[in-house]
C-alpha cells in the first residue's frame, strides 16, 4: 500500500530559521552517514525514513561517501524517495557532499572544480534527483584555492543543481574566507556542518560567532558522539551498537569508551533522569539551547532512537545551575 505520512507531521517538530536566509530547517535532522548501507536491512531503513518525515523531519543529510560502500547511502535513500516521498519531493529539503576520498586518480578528492562539479553528478544519478536543497564542501581543501572551491558551488546553484551551499568541517577563519567569496559570487552561504556535542566543544572557539557574524545557519554532526551521550554503552558494549559493528573510516570505536567517558555518561545520564530525558534528549537539548544553532543532525539505527530524539524538543532550556553541573561532570 502506497505509504500515507502523518497527516500532524508539522505540528509536533520546531523549525528553525537557517541564518539570515529564507529556509527554516527542523530542529531535529536525519543523517545517513551509517545504517543506510548496502548490508543494511532495507526495510529498517524505509522505517526509519517514514518514522522521520512523520514526526515532521523535513530534512535528510547525506553525502558521496556514505554506505557503505560509498555511494551505497544516495542508492538506498533514492530508491526509497521514489518509493515513498515522491508526492513529497517539495516538502524535502535533501543534501549531499563531496570532500572525502570517493574515486581513485587525482579528480575523486579535495577540492577542485573538477571533483565537485563531478561528484555531485553522480550523486543526483544515484538518488535519481534533478537538484540537491543543500551541497556542502565537506571539508576545506588546503591544495585548492578557496575562489575554485567556493566557485564550484557557485556554479553548481547556477545550473540548476544546488538550491544553496554550504561548507563542512572549516575552521572559522577558513570559513570566514568562504562565507566572504561566495557572498561576493552572488550564492551566500547558508549553512555550516561542524562536529559539535557536549564532548567535543571546538565550535566554541570562534566558529559559532563567525557563523552568527555572517548570517549562517550551524548544523552540527555526530550531537550524540555517535551514542556515547546515550545510555547505550553504560552497562558494557551491546552487539547491535556502533562500536561492536567495527565500522572504521572514523566510526566510534572501542578505544573511545574510556571509563573516564562512560563515567561522564553515567554522571550526565542521572542529570538527565532528573530532568526527565533520557541521555539522549539531554545531549541534543544542551546543544539545540543555543540560538545559533539551526538543527541538530542525528544517526539513528532504530526508528524508536529518532523519536527518542525528538523528545529532546520538550524541554531545552538549562539553569544556570545545571550548566555549572554539567561542565563539572565534563571536567572529570
Ligand atoms: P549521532 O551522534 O547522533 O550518533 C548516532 C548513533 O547513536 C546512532 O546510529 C545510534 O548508534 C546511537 N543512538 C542514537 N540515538 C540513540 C538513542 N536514543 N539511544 C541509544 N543510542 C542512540 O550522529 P552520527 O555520528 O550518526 O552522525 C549523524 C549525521 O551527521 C550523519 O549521518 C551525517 O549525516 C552527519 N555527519 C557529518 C559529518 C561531516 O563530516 N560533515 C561526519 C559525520 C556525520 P547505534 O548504531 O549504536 O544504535
Amino acid at each position: 500500500m502506497a505509504y500515507q505520512p502523518n497527516p500532524a507531521r508539522y505540528e509536533a517538530m520546531e523549525y528553525r530559521r537557517c541564518g539570515r536566509s529564507g529556509l527554516q530547517l527542523p530542529a531535529v535532522s536525519l543523517g545517513l552517514w551509517q545504517n543506510f548501507g548496502e548490508k543494511d536491512a532495507q526495510a529498517n531503513c524505509r522505517t526509519m525514513l517514514r518514522t522521520a518525515f512523520d514526526a515532521g523531519i523535513t530534512h535528510f543529510d547525506l553525502a558521496n561517501n556514505y554506505g557503505p560502500p560509498p555511494g551505497a547511502a544516495e542508492e538506498t535513500f533514492g530508491r526509497l524517495l521514489h518509493d515513498d516521498f515522491r508526492p513529497y519531493r517539495d516538502e524535502l529539503i535533501i543534501s549531499s557532499k563531496a570532500g572525502y576520498g570517493m574515486w581513485p586518480g587525482p579528480y575523486g578528492d579535495g577540492g577542485s572544480r573538477k571533483y565537485l562539479i563531478s561528484s555531485l553528478d553522480q550523486s543526483l544519478r544515484r538518488m535519481k534527483l534533478d537538484y540537491v536543497d543543500i551541497f556542502y564542501h565537506h571539508r576545506p581543501d588546503p591544495d585548492t584555492p578557496v575562489e575554485e572551491s567556493m566557485g564550484a558551488l557557485d556554479t553548481l546553484v547556477r545550473q540548476g543543481k544546488a538550491l544553496y551551499v554550504g561548507l563542512s568541517n572549516y575552521p572559522p577563519e577558513q570559513a570566514r574566507r568562504a562565507i566572504e567569496v561566495l557572498r561576493a559570487l552572488g550564492t551566500p552561504c547558508l549553512i555550516h556542518q561542524p562536529k559539535y556535542s557536549l564532548l567535543v566543544r571546538e565550535p566554541e572557539q570562534g566558529l559559532l560567532d563567525v557563523l552568527a557574524e555572517e548570517g549562517v545557519g550551524c548544523i552540527p554532526f555526530s550531537p550524540l558522539a555517535q551514542g556515547l551521550l546515550t545510555d547505550k554503552y553504560l552497562k558494557g558494549i551491546p552487539d547491535d551498537s556502533r562500536v561492536a559493528r567495527n565500522l572504521g573510516n572514523g566510526a566510534l570505536d572501542e578505544n573511545q569508551l574510556t571509563p573516564a567517558n562512560v563515567a561522564k555518561a553515567q554522571k550526565l545520564n542521572e542529570l538527565a533522569q532528573a530532568r526527565q530525558q533520557t541521555l539522549a534528549q539531554l545531549a541534543l537539548a544542551w546543544v539545540l539551547k543555543d540560538p545559533r544553532i539551526t538543527s541538530v543532525i542525528i544517526g539513528a539505527s532504530k526508528p524508536q532512537q529518532i523519536t527518542d530524539a525528538i523528545g529532546s524538543l520538550k524541554n531545552y532550556q538549562f539553569s544556570p545551575e545545571e550548566l555549572t553541573q554539567i561542565e563539572a561532570i565534563l571536567k572529570g
